[in-house]
């Protein structure tokens, strides 16, 4: 069991308000976490330690701003162990999946620590032939980081990593879900020695500090990862006040199977997309549109595929799907099961379990209306709705009705087809004959529509984000 408290101006410190107590959702008689539920207060202290360091932090060379990412890198992957196993036990996803991210995000510290050695401007021409005519990038200032639990690993450093090597002073404040993990992350910077007040940290309940980091005067920029609710409210109070705001939302993500696909791997590899991570993943596959003609031998892959999973703690290494996250996630999962029983038609799953921890069944519904609630709004669960398609046009127009945008898939060996799809589906992020999900550190990821804010994260488009334009003319003494 481990305390979590906030982590301000280099000391780590008690919250004022409660105290909350977190347990495995795979085992809800373990106690993972007490976490000191801050209050407005804690969130003030941490914005100024933050405003207090930026001066000296912008000041500070790049590249030493990178070699600190640098170390952090090397203390996740000394730790790797110790870290996928506190993530695993707080948030439930497997430990392979937890320690794939632990890896993943030593990638992401990497790939930042060298951002601390590339371009951060360009030269142009100027109609004054002797104006030496610059742009640079400058930091933004503070950064409020507001991190949601699925990745409580490598979402915190995709944001923190990218603020911090561009040289602005960090509040991050991670899920309660996530809390021990985030304080870890914390931890690990601490360890790699960066200045006191450069990443503050403040944990708790984020209906009682959201509002008070969002709304700080002094935060200049705010990147959250998260639902769709809480963050067109973000939006909504980070552009009354002129902040800059940043938001990764919710998808439902469409696969489309055509009938000159391989079909048995299409079925692998759409039902991994569905319950990779019990389903909890933005750019999980919950919606697969396939071509009448292969539909019944489709539906029987994934039946065969989807009753290999085993669901189970996952520090087991026999299991391979783990719980939901809390009882809320897990009421919310049901009650969309129990809305697809009236939609569609259970094909396998269904079941659910809270004896230990939070069991959900890998469930899938067939004949499913493109338009039905199950197929249209994020369940964020291991649930998957397969419709019958007539055409790859009607597929596409299917999977283009909705409000998210985030990832999409197409299974086919037509390479035609393939192109014809990447012209017309409205997503972020497009895979061919591969699973929705699915980011690499120098990519940027995102979505189109209603799950992102336009921004793009990772990569060097993160520069958009965390950096502000200064163009600069520079001219000689008139006499020269
Ligand atoms: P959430 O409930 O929206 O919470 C996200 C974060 O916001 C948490 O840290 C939460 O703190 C905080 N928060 C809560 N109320 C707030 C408020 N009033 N003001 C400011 N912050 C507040 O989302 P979640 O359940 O953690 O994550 C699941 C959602 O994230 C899904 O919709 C998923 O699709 C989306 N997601 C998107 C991406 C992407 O890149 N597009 C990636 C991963 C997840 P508490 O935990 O303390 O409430």
């Amino acid at each position: 069991m481990r305390e979590v408290k906030n982590y301000i101006d280099g000391e780590w410190t008690e919250g004022k308000s409660e105290t909350i107590e977190r347990y495995n959702p795979a085992d809800q008689t373990e106690l993972v976490a007490i976490v000191v539920g801050s209050s407005v207060h804690d969130v003030d202290e941490a914005v100024f330690a933050a405003v207090k360091a930026k001066k000296k932090w912008a000041q500070t060379a790049a590249p030493e701003r990178g070699a600190y990412l640098q170390k952090v890198a090397h203390l996740f992957e000394q730790y790797a162990d110790e870290l996928a196993e506190l993530a695993t036990k707080e948030m439930g996803k497997r430990f392979v999946e937890t320690k794939g991210e632990v890896y993943r995000s030593a990638a992401i510290l990497r790939y930042y620590a060298g951002e601390g050695l590339r371009r951060v401007g360009e030269v142009l021409p100027s109609f004054d032939a002797k104006n030496l005519f610059f742009t640079k990038r400058v930091p933004v200032g503070v950064v409020a980081v507001i991190a949601p639990w699925n990745f409580p690993l490598a979402i915190p450093i995709w944001k923190i990593a990218p603020a911090l090597v561009y040289g602005n002073t960090v509040v991050f404040k991670p899920a309660l879900e996530a809390s021990a993990t985030g304080a870890r992350i914390v931890e690990l910077f601490a360890e790699a020695g960066l200045p006191s007040g450069v990443l503050n940290f403040v944990v708790g309940r984020g209906s009682t500090i959201g509002d008070a980091i969002v709304e700080h005067k002094n935060v200049d920029a705010i990147t959250f990862t998260g639902s769709n609710a809480i963050g067109s409210e973000i939006a909504k109070k980070a552009a009354a006040r002129g902040a800059k705001y940043q938001l990764e939302l919710g998808g439902k993500n469409p696969a489309i199977v055509l009938k000159d696909a391989n079909i048995e791997f299409a079925a692998r590899l759409v039902v991994e997309g569905a319950m990779k991570q019990t389903g909890q993943r933005c750019t999980a596959t919950s919606r697969v549109f396939v071509e009448k003609e292969i539909i019944d031998v489709f539906r029987a892959h994934v039946m065969e595929q989807v009753k290999r999973i085993r669901v189970g703690n996952g520090m087991d290494e026999q299991v391979t799907m783990g719980p939901v996250v809390s009882k809320r996630q897990f009421e919310t999962v049901q009650r969309y099961i129990h809305i697809g029983t009236q939609e569609g038609r259970l094909l396998i799953g269904g079941g659910a379990s809270d004896d230990v921890g939070w069991y959900i069944e890998p469930t899938v519904f067939d004949s499913v209306s493109h338009r039905s609630i199950i197929a249209t709004e994020e369940i964020f669960g291991p649930v998957l709705s397969i419709v019958e398609a007539a055409s790859i046009d009607e597929a596409i127009e299917m999977a283009n009705d909705s409000i998210y945008g985030l990832s999409a898939s197409l299974f086919t060996n037509d390479v035609s087809k393939a192109l014809y799809f990447i012209e017309h589906i409205e997503a972020g992020m497009v895979q061919v004959n591969g699973e929705t999900g699915g980011a690499e550190p120098q990519a940027p990821f995102g979505g189109m529509k209603q799950s992102s804010s336009g921004t793009r994260e990772q990569g060097q488009a993160a520069i958009e984000f965390f950096t502000a334009y200064q163009t600069i003319s520079i001219r000689p003494h008139p006499n020269m």
